[in-house]
Formats: C-alpha cells, sequence, structure tokens
C-alpha cells in the first residue's frame, strides 16, 4: 500500500492512513512519501544552498521545522511519544543544517532530498507506536538500489528485501520509504521526482505481491484531466499498456515507470483514495476490461523536430541515421510521423536540443516548433473500434494539428496540437468520444 503526499500531509489524514492499513490482517507493506510540500521545500532548500545563499536556506529549514513540531503537536498525544517525535525532528534538521555549513555538491543535494520521506515514515511509526499497532519500520536505502544509468536492480532489491523480511517474520505491518534509494557509489539518492509509486512497484513485483495499491487523492484514473474539463469520470479497468500510455502522456495519478515492474511480474495496481476510501477506484491489470476509447490525455512541453530533404527519397538508413543521433543525447522520442521526403519527430526533453539540431542539419533542413502538446486517445482494440476516427477528427474540426500518430499501438492515437489549444482540443473529445459536456 503507498501512500501519496497529501494523504499524510495533514496530521488527521496521517490517522485515516493507519486506520486503512489495520483494516484487515493480511500483511503488508507500507510505502510513504513525504509530507506535501516538503520535497518541493528542500528542492528549494537544495536551490539556495547551490547558489550560496545560505541565509534563505537557513531561514526555509527554520520554516520547514516549524511545519513539522506543528504537525507532530497534533498528530501525537502521549508525552513519551511527543519526546520520541521532537528527537527525530531535531536529529534530521540538524543535519540539514550542518549541510548549510559544507560546500554544496549532487549528493549533498540527494542527502536533502532523502529526509522528506525519512521523516514522514519516522513520524507515522512513532504515531503507530502511540496507537499500539504492531509495525516493523525497513530502511528503503538497505534494500532500494539503483545502478549507474539510474536504473532500480530488482534483482538485488529482491534479496535484500526479502533477507529484511525473514529477519522479522512475527511482523504484519511493515513501514518503509517511497522515492529514496541508494546508488552504485553507495550513496542516497532518489526515484525522481514522484518516485514513491515507482517505489511501491518495484516492492509488489520483488515480494510478487497479491496487489499494490497505490492510495491518492482523487478516486482512480479519470477519462480527461479533471484540471482542464468540467466532468470526468473514474475509469474502472485497464490493462497494463493502456495504463502506461495514459501514465506516461499525461494522467499525473501514476508515475509512469511504475507500470513496467507490475505488468513484468503480474502484480495488479489499485489506485484508490484515502478521501473516499469505499469507492470503485481503477484496477490496472493485464486484462483490458472493455474495448474501445477509455481516456484522453495531454502531455505540456513537447518540441517538434522536423527534417526535411531531398536525400531521403528513396533512400535507406535514413531514419537510423536520424535516430542516431538522439540515442547519442540519451533524448527519447515519444512521436514520429513521416512523409517520403521529410520526417517529424517529438521530444519532451531538450536539455541537448542545440546540440541535436547540429548535428541533424548535415542531414537536411530542420525546423522546430516549441511549446506543443501531445494530445492521447487510450484504449483497447481502439483502431478496431468503429467510428472512432470519425469522432475524433470531428472534435478536431477547428484545431490545427501538427501531427498524427496512429496504428503504431491497438491502443493509442496521438495527436499534436499547439499548448493553446490543449483545453479547447480535450473539452471537444470529451463530448465527442465520452459525451460528456
Ligand atoms: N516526495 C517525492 C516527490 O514529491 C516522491 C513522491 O512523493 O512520490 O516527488
Ligand atoms: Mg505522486
Amino acid at each position: 500500500m503507498k501512500f501519496g503526499g497529501t494523504s499524510v500531509g495533514k496530521p488527521e489524514r496521517m490517522k485515516e492512513v493507519a486506520k486503512l492499513i489495520t483494516k484487515d490482517e493480511e500483511s503488508k507493506i507500507v510505502v510513504l512519501s513525504a509530507l506535501s510540500g516538503t520535497t518541493n521545500a528542500l528542492v528549494e532548500i537544495s536551490t539556495s544552498l547551490s547558489q550560496g545563499d545560505r541565509n534563505t536556506a537557513n531561514q526555509q529549514i527554520t520554516a520547514l521545522e516549524e511545519h513539522y513540531q506543528q504537525f507532530c503537536g497534533q498528530l501525537l498525544t502521549k508525552p513519551a511519544s511527543l519526546e520520541k517525535a521532537r528527537l527525530i525532528i531535531q536529529e534530521h534538521f540538524e543535519f540539514l543544517h550542518i549541510i548549510l555549513k559544507i560546500s554544496f555538491s549532487e549528493a549533498l543535494n540527494k542527502d536533502i532530498l532523502a529526509q522528506g520521506e525519512l521523516l514522514s515514515t519516522k513520524l507515522f511509526s512513532v504515531y503507530l507506536d502511540e496507537i499500539e499497532v504492531d509495525h516493523m519500520l525497513i530502511p528503503a536505502l538497505e534494500f532500494m538500489t539503483i545502478d549507474n544509468y539510474d536504473e532500480p536492480q530488482i534483482g538485488s532489491i529482491k534479496i535484500k528485501l526479502s533477507q529484511l523480511l525473514q529477519r522479522h517474520k512475527d511482523k504484519q505491518i511493515f513501514i518503509t520509504q517511497g522515492y529514496i534509494s541508494r546508488n552504485s557509489k553507495g550513496e542516497v539518492d532518489n526515484l525522481k521526482r514522484g518516485g514513491s509509486d515507482y517505489s511501491a512497484s518495484l516492492i509488489g513485483a520483488a515480494i510478487n505481491a497479491s496487489v499494490c495499491e497505490i492510495w491518492t487523492d482523487i478516486d482512480g484514473m479519470h477519462n480527461n484531466d479533471p484540471r482542464v474539463v468540467k466532468k470526468t469520470v473514474a475509469i474502472e479497468q485497464l490493462s497494463f499498456e493502456e495504463a502506461a500510455e495514459l501514465a506516461y502522456f499525461g494522467a499525473k495519478i501514476l508515475h509512469p515507470a511504475s507500470i513496467w515492474p507490475a505488468q513484468f511480474y503480474n502484480v495488479p495496481v489499485k489506485l484508490l483514495n484515502t478521501m473516499d476510501p469505499e469507492a470503485k477506484g481503477t484496477l490496472i491489470a493485464a486484462e483490458a476490461g472493455s474495448a474501445g476509447v477509455k481516456a484522453v490525455a495531454a502531455k505540456d512541453g513537447i518540441t517538434a523536430i522536423k527534417i526535411k530533404s531531398s536525400r531521403m527519397l528513396l533512400a535507406y538508413g535514413f531514419l537510423r541515421k536520424i535516430f542516431e543521433v538522439f540515442e547519442k543525447y540519451r533524448t527519447s522520442i515519444d512521436m514520429i510521423t513521416t512523409s517520403e521526403v521529410a520526417v517529424s519527430i517529438t521530444i519532451d526533453n531538450d536539455t541537448h536540443l542545440p546540440e541535436i539540431i547540429k548535428e541533424l542539419e548535415p542531414f537536411g533542413t530542420v525546423e522546430i516548433d516549441t511549446n506543443q502538446s501531445i494530445v492521447s486517445i487510450v484504449g483497447n482494440e481502439i483502431t478496431d473500434t468503429e467510428d472512432v476516427m470519425q469522432k475524433v477528427f470531428n472534435a478536431l474540426k477547428t484545431i490545427p494539428v501538427r501531427m498524427v500518430s496512429y496504428g503504431g499501438s491497438r491502443h493509442n492515437i496521438s495527436i499534436l496540437i499547439g499548448r493553446n489549444y490543449k483545453e479547447q482540443t480535450l473539452q471537444a473529445l470529451n463530448v465527442d468520444l465520452f459525451g460528456l459536456e
């Protein structure tokens, strides 16, 4: 069971989590994020430090510490638990104050970012002790490891985690940190922002869990972006493939990398709502449940690159040369469309765009469109479902579409539009595909 930042972000929410994990007798591993707002605050502290602004960092650390004092004042009642919590807060904030005095480095940055999950799990453990829930806190830094390429080492995670669990066979409830890990140098590292979902899925895979429950503050994955369109509904069931497309192309509810471990080790994932625990939520499993379009999602910050060259005409090997440039700069490509004399590609990471453009120029004319959005229409067997294309094109009637990708899989149709057309596009698709005004 994984609980996100908002599910533990207020004392009363954290108490709710304690109820949810003690509802049945099944043994479980509980993965917690940092309290909502904490990781952002730690990023700010790190940024101040990296800019050499120790004064600001100091103020930010003090403000965050204050927040934790108040939090514990409301979470705990017994003097002994309040004292335990005080010592935990003191330990972690002293550490931050010590960091203030040493020179900033990337490794220190990771140490700073790890404090959020360390604090949330330790304080939750104190609360469980206070209400006499038997449990065991297992440090993620003892089993969650990543390699040189930041890839989790599932084999070794499996071994280390089962050893830890073996040592405490008498326990039913284990608590651990999401997000944080150890890298190949043995340093504290993390699975990138939003990575607690990934931790949960890796843990579920490593122990062959019967289910991996991701608890958030919404009742599952929705058919459209609730922040953009007025009416959306929760999706009952998705296949791993569908969920991967949706998580990657915009649905913020689940970290996209968290799909593969669950899929590979066939652990069903449930998206559930701490605010409404009885709601059905969304089940992500090997089977899709039903056919047809299930959802649309949008991903912003996309850059389109067009390479136009008459040399592409009747040539072979042209695409390979182009793709090699992206490979060299470890930049992944999302969408591709080709004509006989041009190819268009999208990327969402433009860190190396200047170098990429420079290396593409010998192949033809290179044109760049920034600030684009990919709108992805996801479902099961949608290419075999009648009328889908007609409905999509009807919805897009008045929208200038830059690229269309259809048939790459049976689960997805993607279109590329200017970011400023996103709201209009999602709304129109909501009406035409789902009949939701
Ligand atoms: N606390 C981390 C973050 O805010 C990881 C997570 O919550 O998933 O990104
Ligand atoms: Mg999250």
